[in-house]
């Protein structure tokens, strides 16, 4: 029976043959997830031999090496510190999200507070509003998958959550209004999309990347729409491509938003843009 450290290093071995980009990182999450061991445990042990190596260590390696994300290996992952569970057909929740999060738990606190987050996915920006902010959060996505996924994460994360599945809008109760309404929806150019990373492009969500040709397309749609669905004086936040700084902002300005500002992600590219409607 091999020792944890010939396994981890072959793993790194294969992960980095298969060009995966962070193959200690994954292979590590991959050992400590599948032999259920901590990191003081594996320095500790690392020369002794786990009792068996269950078929599941192959398989993830296996698939890390076709370029599976690694969060749907292990069918969680982490936003703003909680754990969402995720798998193939929604969105693999992203750091970079984390900058809309916190923009609007600096500006509202969200007790007695109405929150939508359209194109849901996972559930992660609008459960972890509900669960970090206090907010009453309404979630809604037109894919099966997310609204059971974002349901299941409610469900764990104790979250008081009412999930609809229909397009955008379409499927929330008339006559509903919302303080804050949230959105990453999809916004790659559908041209773009082959170029991008093989985790990305072979195994996530085509439809919630997609923006259409110039990737703006449900931007359009919710500057639309929105306004009719916040309160006077509501805010609108939207996740926007590095590229989409100027554009996104000039369709809000055109829809009649007030206060329309960009905020840049940890990497420095331009990442949310928020607006606020008239309170008159
Ligand atoms: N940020 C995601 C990516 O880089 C895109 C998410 C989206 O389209 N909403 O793949």
């Amino acid at each position: 029976m091999p020792a944890y450290e010939e396994l981890f290093q072959s793993a790194v071995r294969r992960l980095e043959k298969a060009g995966v980009p962070e193959a200690e990182w994954d292979a590590w999450y991959i050992l400590s997830d599948t032999f259920h061991i901590s990191r003081a445990e594996y320095l500790w042990r690392k020369k002794e031999s786990p009792k068996q190596v269950p078929p599941l260590w192959e398989e993830r390696v296996r698939e890390r090496c076709r370029r599976v994300p690694l969060a749907y290996l292990l069918g969680q992952t982490e936003f703003m510190g909680l754990p969402f569970a995720v798998r193939p057909g929604v969105l693999i929740p992203r750091q970079d999200t984390e900058t809309l999060v916190e923009w609007v738990l600096e500006e509202t606190d969200g007790e007695g507070k109405n929150l939508l987050d359209l194109c849901c996915g996972s559930g992660c920006i609008g459960l972890s509003l509900a669960k970090l902010g206090g907010f009453e959060a309404v979630l809604c996505d037109l894919s099966d998958t997310a609204v059971e996924v974002s349901r299941e994460n409610a469900a764990r994360l104790g979250c008081r959550a009412r999930i609809y599945q229909g397009d955008l809008f379409a499927a929330l109760p008339a006559g509903l209004r919302f303080d804050v309404i949230v959105s990453n929806p999809p916004y790659i150019q559908s041209a773009v999309i082959e170029g991008l990373m093989p985790e990305v492009r072979d195994y996530e969500p085509r439809m919630a990347l997609d923006g259409a040709e110039d990737g703006l397309l449900f931007y359009r749609r919710i500057a639309a729409q929105a306004g009719a669905w916040l309160v006077p004086g509501g805010r609108l936040y939207l996740e926007i491509g590095y590229d989409q700084g100027e554009s996104v902002p000039f369709l809000l300005r055109e829809a009649g938003f007030l206060q329309v500002e960009v905020r840049r992600d940890l990497a420095g590219q331009t990442r949310v843009v928020r607006g606020v409607v008239s309170d008159v």
